[in-house]
């Protein structure tokens, strides 16, 4: 089976988890902070905090940012359920903004509409969490404006993002947002099995989520309430979790970061030949803003049904019987068993309806040779006849 996405390991990797096997610290040692280093100086952020998930990342960056109960979360419905999760975490609630049907990504007009709604019901969000849907950065700079406007915080889940731009500058710089957060999932552009990362330019907001992070606990006699007792001394003065990443994550991450810049530039190769090889069938290839390079983490095609006899569950159904892993992300949040609970009934949001409708993402990962591409598009050919 040719997977929707897989992991890039070197043999430089390998001997990279390898030797920290053989050193002092498996945890709590040099590698995670000079993983952070290496990300925070790609990036042109002042902070960087590893943990042990995306998923942690943005729990930590909504507690950071004083997200609680009375409070409401925003993002959109075409994401990993993680996304809308990590405010639920926090005890406040959720709500959608539906997607733009060019780019898939939260449409800020509807963001606009919603919010001037929510201004008159004083329902205004607290956080809003825009996600870079495949890798493609949302409008961050009329996010911003909104932002501005309305005086909300924003959390950017760039968990496909990482290696991507927004107007010629690194996706995770943090200049629209207060946080952006990756992921390092095997199927994600780096990884370092399970991890994620949280950045930020803000001084104050890093060190509460190194505080969340790690049990609430520090050693920084300027976050104490009173004199240390003595040199094993450590105060906890929030109630945190254990987030930490492991050192084999952070060796693994340094030494894949070395191949971001040549994981990105293939994975713009076979979109372009993508781009091309689908360019008889019916259906739609994934639209670009002028102003994003993305990371392409996934290549989202969508049906044309006007054009194609078969079902969408057919040609899923067609393509898995071929070989190919197609995958379709991601089933509105909203319309799951647990948020339905909570109050939605699965009918709002048409755009994302209508995605999830006819959305597949085909293979795309750095190792996916041109052969192994060119058996997709036959199967996909094959799928639609
Ligand atoms: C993968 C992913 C996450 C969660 O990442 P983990 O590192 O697996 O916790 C969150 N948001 C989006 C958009 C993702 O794709």
């Amino acid at each position: 089976m040719i997977p929707y996405g897989r992991q890039d390991i070197s043999e430089a990797d390998i001997e990279a988890v390898v030797a920290v096997l053989r050193s002092d610290f498996l945890t709590q040692g040099p590698a995670v902070p000079a993983f952070e280093k290496i990300v925070a100086d790609y990036c042109s952020v002042r902070h960087a905090l590893a943990v042990n998930s995306a998923t942690s990342a943005l729990h930590i960056a909504c507690l950071a940012l004083g997200v609680g109960s009375g409070d409401i979360v925003w993002t959109t419905p075409i994401t990993f359920v993680a996304s809308a999760n990590c405010a639920l975490y926090c005890g406040a609630q959720v709500d959608f903004v539906d997607i733009d049907p060019r780019t898939y990504n939260l449409d800020v007009r509807c963001l606009a509409e919603k919010l001037a709604l929510a201004e008159q019901t004083g329902t205004l969000p607290k956080v809003v969490i825009p996600v870079h849907l495949s890798g493609q950065s949302c409008d961050m700079a009329a996010i911003r404006a909104l932002a501005d406007q309305y005086g909300f915080r924003i959390i950017e889940d760039a968990s496909h993002a990482i290696g991507g731009k927004y107007r010629n500058e690194s996706i995770g710089n943090c200049r629209y947002s207060d946080i952006t957060v990756f992921s390092f999932h095997p199927v994600k552009i780096v990884t370092t099995a399970e991890g994620g990362m949280a950045l930020t330019n803000d001084a104050e907001l890093a060190s509460r989520m190194a505080l969340y992070r790690s049990h609430g606990i520090t050693r920084d006699q300027a976050q104490m309430t009173h004199a240390a007792d003595g040199p094993w001394y450590y105060q906890q003065v929030e109630l945190g979790f254990n987030y930490r990443m492991t050192e084999l994550q952070a060796a693994l991450g340094v030494s894949q970061m070395a191949r971001l810049d040549e994981f990105v530039a293939r994975r713009h190769a076979l979109a372009r030949r993508y781009d091309e090889l689908l360019a008889g069938l019916p259906v739609t290839i994934p639209y670009q803003l002028p102003e994003t390079y993305s990371g392409l983490h996934l290549y989202v095609i969508r049906l044309q049904f006007d054009a194609i006899a078969s079902s969408h569950l057919e040609v899923f159904e067609s393509l898995r019987a071929q070989g190919i892993g197609v995958n379709l992300h991601y089933i509105p949040v909203h319309t799951q068993p647990y948020y339905r609970k909570l109050g939605f009934k699965g009918d709002e949001f048409p755009e994302a309806r209508q995605y999830y409708a006819e959305a597949i993402s085909l293979p795309m990962y750095s190792g996916l040779s041109f052969e192994d591409q060119d058996r997709v598009v036959r199967a996909l050919a094959e799928s639609l006849r």
